[in-house]
């Protein structure tokens, strides 16, 4: 995990266009290596869960409202430059498809596809 923090702050001190999964096949990583989830931006620890309308911090009660924005952020480094809804509860460990659906809806200006098939393009970070 530690060098996968590594890859992703070389990348943002060197705004470097080298994403998506070509950069995990670089460092002989793939996507199940990834820790998965939202991190705290208070304690740095993974999970956050999400409430009703917030996340919070199952190690220190933090509570965010945007920390979804920087796994997003994450998954467009590391991942893709798109996600699906499925893709983003899977990644952020979120249960509702409707919550999902409003969180990328709020960020993701542009998506194709429909319904199911959806893709939210991550041109928002
Ligand atoms: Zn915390």
């Amino acid at each position: 995990m530690e060098q996968v923090k590594d890859l992703r702050n070389c990348l943002q001190k060197g705004n470097t266009p080298y994403r998506g999964r070509a950069i995990l096949e670089r460092f002989d990583l793939s996507v199940d290596d990834l820790v998965m989830g939202v991190q705290c931006a208070k304690c740095l620890q993974y999970p956050m869960v999400r409430k009703r309308d917030h996340w919070s911090c199952l190690r220190c009660g933090f509570k965010s409202g945007d920390a979804h924005l920087a796994a997003l952020r994450d998954y467009q480094l590391l991942i893709s430059n798109e996600i699906s809804n499925h893709e983003f509860r899977k990644f952020t460990g979120m249960n509702s498809r409707k919550v999902a659906w409003k969180l990328l809806s709020e960020v993701c200006l542009q998506h194709s596809g429909q319904t199911k098939d959806r893709k939210y393009m991550l041109d928002f970070l």
